[in-house]
């Protein structure tokens, strides 16, 4: 027999639970044929409704459901980590608990790594139905501006829905960083992996935890993470002020041998000032983005704190 985990992670999730699992159980039948069993994870992640106590309830009637319950909200990344960290499978899937991640997929999945010998299989959504389109059109300027930053192919729509082996989780495991930006940590640690595609499907129950602010400093995230090019940029900037500075000396120089001093050039002075101190600004705010994160991780905090198990 072998072992398949599933990791779910789940915030404010009580509506979906049950109707998660009873989704999921609709492919217990193939995985049985296959003699394959289920190791299912909820990972609560600091929810503050009733969450735990739906996954409890699933426990009493299946054993295979287990609950790791945060001792506050960590964030997605964190409960992913935590998720994999527990798992004992041979395969290792995460999905969201809100079923826009189709769990009928997951026969099709298997299939890949099984028969095609692929290390991972991962998702993406063709389409950005259903969202607002000001939110589509700031992802699509992310994905193409950090695959032009970073040397880590970051796939656009790319979902966290995926299908892993053992081997390809322990590479994951093995990046132990504290600011965890999944899309670049799977792409980063390389293997076969085969893409699937499909459209976009709306949540069924809840809401969306993700605002408008809070993709905005998960995208800043995943820059300082997986380039450096914004500190490149930062050099660069203060390479082409030296020139400028060195052509403006050299006119102010000259104007004054021919023309003398007639202590005028206010107003531009007040534009060069005002600009090289933004410009300055601006590079030092790309400087504390990058020390803060080296604080954090040479803090090495815990990346999540489990307050139960069952
Ligand atoms: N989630 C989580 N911790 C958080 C936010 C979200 O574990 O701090 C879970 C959430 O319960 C869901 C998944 O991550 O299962 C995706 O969240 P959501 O559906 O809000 O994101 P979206 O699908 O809108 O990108
Ligand atoms: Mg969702």
């Amino acid at each position: 027999m072998k072992l398949l985990t599933i990791i779910v992670p789940c915030y404010n999730e009580e509506e979906n639970i049950a109707d998660f699992y009873n989704e999921l159980m609709k492919t217990e039948s193939f995985f049985k044929q296959h003699e394959v069993d289920f190791e299912i994870l909820y990972v609560n992640d600091g929810s503050k409704d009733h969450t735990a106590c739906e996954v409890k309830k699933l426990h009493e009637k299946d054993e295979r459901v287990h609950l790791i319950n945060f001792s506050r909200n960590f964030g997605k990344e964190s409960a992913i980590y935590a998720g994999l960290q527990k798992s004992k499978g041979d395969y290792v899937v995460m999905l969201d608990c809100d079923l826009q991640d189709p769990p009928a997929l997951l026969p099709e999945m298997y299939g890949y790594i099984v028969n095609d010998g692929f290390d991972s299989v991962a998702t993406r959504r063709v389409t950005r139905k259903g969202e607002p389109p000001i939110r589509s059109f700031f992802a699509r300027r992310f994905y193409s501006l950090i695959n032009k930053m970073s040397k880590t192919e970051i796939v656009d729509g790319a979902r966290d829905y995926r299908l892993m082996t053992r081997q390809f989780v322990n590479a994951i495991l093995s990046m132990e960083e504290y600011n965890r930006f999944s899309k670049g940590i799977f792409g980063w640690v390389g293997f076969e992996t085969k893409w699937l595609e499909y459209e976009n499907i709306e949540r069924k129950k809840g809401e969306t935890k993700w605002s408008f602010w809070k993709l905005f400093i998960y995208a800043i995230d995943g820059i300082t993470a997986f380039s450096t090019v914004p500190l490149a940029v930062a050099s660069i900037l203060g390479v082409l002020f030296c020139f400028l500075a060195a052509a403006l000396i050299i006119v102010t120089i000259v104007r004054k041998a021919v023309y003398g001093d007639p202590t005028s050039g206010w107003p531009s002075l007040v534009c060069i000032i005002s600009l090289v101190s933004g410009v300055q600004l601006f590079c030092l705010g790309i400087l504390g983005q990058y020390l803060s994160k080296t604080y954090l991780e040479v803090k090495k905090r815990p990346i999540y704190i489990v307050k139960e198990e069952i």
